[in-house]
């Protein structure tokens, strides 16, 4: 007898039904930049994400407009924010007020991280004297004050400053150990390094799940810079697709939309429900992929 082999197609149309999504923000500058920021919130809103995440500068340097930001979206919407908080510039008693001032506004999401070094990606890191030593140490200092929901990141092709993929998982385990329930990675276009990186890390029995961060290429020679200063290969097919086109934006928006699509298409195939958008604060390339895994407004998930 022949085999039944369910169209491709259809196996995905079975498997979308249970994807979840989740955004991330990162604080406003200007009254311009706020304007598109709640522009995108109010486009992706509908979607009824998990929660959406709203970014810490570097060095703490948007600690106020972190918390406007967060602050607006509790009062505003009935999205779920998630406050990112790093342990740079800060000893631990103004961390703490930190994450005390987002408790007593609502928050009950904290996505806690170590940060970059003050003199930026690529010098050496060393914590503040009476600070928070790395994200575990943070993480711990967070459960201590608050019973509140921890995410942290994970690093499918290793984070720079780190020795080797097993470096970095001991660092993952150490948070998970410390309280963290959900690790959301860094961008990353190749599916099968963070397939090998989630294989890894299960067989150190870490069981959170390991979200995948997707980054729609809205712009491909900052994307190319910023890959490489945080670690992630951009494949030679992904810059060929966008070659030629440096001046064509129409184009680039097309392709950036079939590369976005393409990548979760394939992730949720070999068995991915969870995905974390870095939206830049733009809808509509996560919009359309979102409508692609059948997230829609209204849609009872
Ligand atoms: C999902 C996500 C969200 C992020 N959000 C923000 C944000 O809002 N604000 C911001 O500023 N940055 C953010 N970052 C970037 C992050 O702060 C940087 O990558 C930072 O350099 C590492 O912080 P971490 O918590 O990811 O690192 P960790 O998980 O603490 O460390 C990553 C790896 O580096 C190794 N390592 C750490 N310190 C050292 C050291 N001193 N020597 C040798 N190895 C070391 C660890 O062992 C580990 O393997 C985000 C990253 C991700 C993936």
């Amino acid at each position: 007898m022949e085999p039944v082999i369910e169209p491709r197609a259809s196996r995905f149309a079975h498997r979308v039904r249970g994807v979840r999504v989740s955004f991330e923000f990162f604080p406003p500058k200007t009254a311009e930049m706020e304007a598109t920021l709640w522009e995108a919130i109010a486009r992706l809103a509908p979607l009824a994400p998990s929660f959406v995440s709203v970014t810490y500068g570097a060095g703490g340097s948007t600690r106020e407009r972190t918390h406007a930001t967060v602050k607006r979206i509790l009062a505003e919407t009935a999205l779920a924010p998630a406050a990112h908080l790093t342990c740079v510039a800060a000893d631990r008693a103004e961390i703490d007020g930190v994450v005390r001032a987002y408790v007593e506004a609502g928050v009950r999401h904290i996505v806690a991280l170590r940060g970059d070094p003050p003199g930026g990606v690529g010098t050496r890191y060393a914590p503040h004297p009476q600070g928070y030593r790395n994200a575990a140490d943070l993480v711990a200092g967070i459960k201590r004050l608050a019973d509140v929901e921890v995410s942290v990141s994970a690093y499918p092709e290793k984070h720079p400053d780190s020795p080797s993929v097993e470096a970095d998982i001991d660092m993952l385990a150490a948070k998970v150990d410390a309280g963290a329930s959900r690790a959301i990675t860094q961008f990353f276009f190749d599916n099968d390094l963070y397939f090998r990186y989630l294989e890894r890390v299960r067989a150190r029995a870490i069981t959170v799940p390991i979200v995948p961060g997707i980054l729609p290429v809205q712009n491909f020679s900052q994307v190319r810079a910023f890959a490489e200063r945080c670690g992630t290969s951009v494949p030679a097919w992904l810059a060929d697709r966008f070659s030629g086109l440096e001046a064509d934006v129409a184009t680039r928006r097309l392709i950036a939309a079939a590369v976005a699509a393409e990548q979760v298409v394939d992730l949720v195939d070999r068995g991915v429900t969870d995905f974390h958008f870095y939206t830049m604060n733009r809808a509509d390339l996560v919009y359309a992929i979102c409508h692609l895994l059948g997230v829609r407004a209204g849609a009872g998930r």
